[in-house]
């Protein structure tokens, strides 16, 4: 039988059944065919979508580089963790401003990622393959609850999110994609990702909740399903989420 070792770093080791605590996540893995790396990482839990650089006995390989017996196997969740070795780009780097597809479970996170203005794609009967490919065809971010998920291999970029409470979720997303710097408020409908626009007061007043006129005066309405805007408790929840965020 040959083996290898495999150490996985930060936040990989959140993938690996036996989690040590305070120790490198080492795992030995013996083999009787060949395979490579990318199968044999995946085939230990971790998906391909979180890794961004990988050692192969110290050297920088790709995921189709065939693991060999007695090799040293290093696993990255982000390129600067290599400390400036030259590493090897496993994807191109994601697009600037990210764009998101989220699975069935994140309906409450693609809401508050539109609410920040982040084009957010999100239905509740998204299939697997389907958002696979979407995230593929669409250069978006697939954001999921299923690990199995991020090693369909159309996925580029894609994120596992541990938390399970969407305000929990939303500081998780924010962090690891450094989201706050482009942020902007009022810009997409959380229901359904269309962009909005300013609309005046005198224009939908009718259409408003009762009081909700007296006391706002900026409203944005969605071009696509109508639906209407203001700075209410939403708002200012998601304004000091922000605001925590940035530091301020
Ligand atoms: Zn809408």
């Amino acid at each position: 039988m040959a083996q290898a070792t495999f150490r996985f770093h930060g936040e990989l080791s959140d993938f690996l059944q036996h989690k040590r605590r305070n120790l490198k996540p080492e795992i030995v893995k013996t083999f009787q065919h060949r395979a490579s790396v990318k199968d044999m990482i995946e085939s230990l839990g971790v998906p391909h979508a979180e890794i961004e650089a990988l050692l192969v006995d110290g050297a920088a390989v790709g995921f189709e580089k065939i693991v060999e017996d007695g090799a040293k196997v290093d696993v990255y969740p982000r390129a600067e963790m290599l400390n400036g070795r030259p590493g090897l780009m496993l994807r191109p780097p994601i697009p600037a401003p990210p764009r998101f597809v989220l699975d069935i479970h994140l309906g409450r996170l693609a809401a508050y990622l539109r609410m920040l203005g982040f084009d957010s794609a999100w239905r509740n009967d998204f299939p697997d393959d389907e958002l696979a490919q979407v995230a593929h065809d669409e250069a978006r971010i697939l954001l999921t609850r299923d690990v199995g998920c991020l090693k369909r291999s159309p996925v580029i970029w894609g994120y596992f999110v541990r938390g399970t409470d969407p305000a929990a979720q939303i500081r998780e997303v924010m962090g690891r994609f450094d989201l706050a710097p482009g942020v902007q408020l009022f810009r997409r409908c959380m229901k359904c990702n269309a962009l909005v626009e300013p609309v005046e007061k005198d224009a939908i007043r009718d259409a408003l909740p009762q009081g909700t006129a007296l006391y706002f005066d900026e409203f944005h309405r969605c071009r696509d399903c109508g639906r209407i805007f203001w700075k209410g408790s939403h708002y200012e929840r998601m304004r000091s989420l922000i605001d925590e965020l940035m530091g301020k």
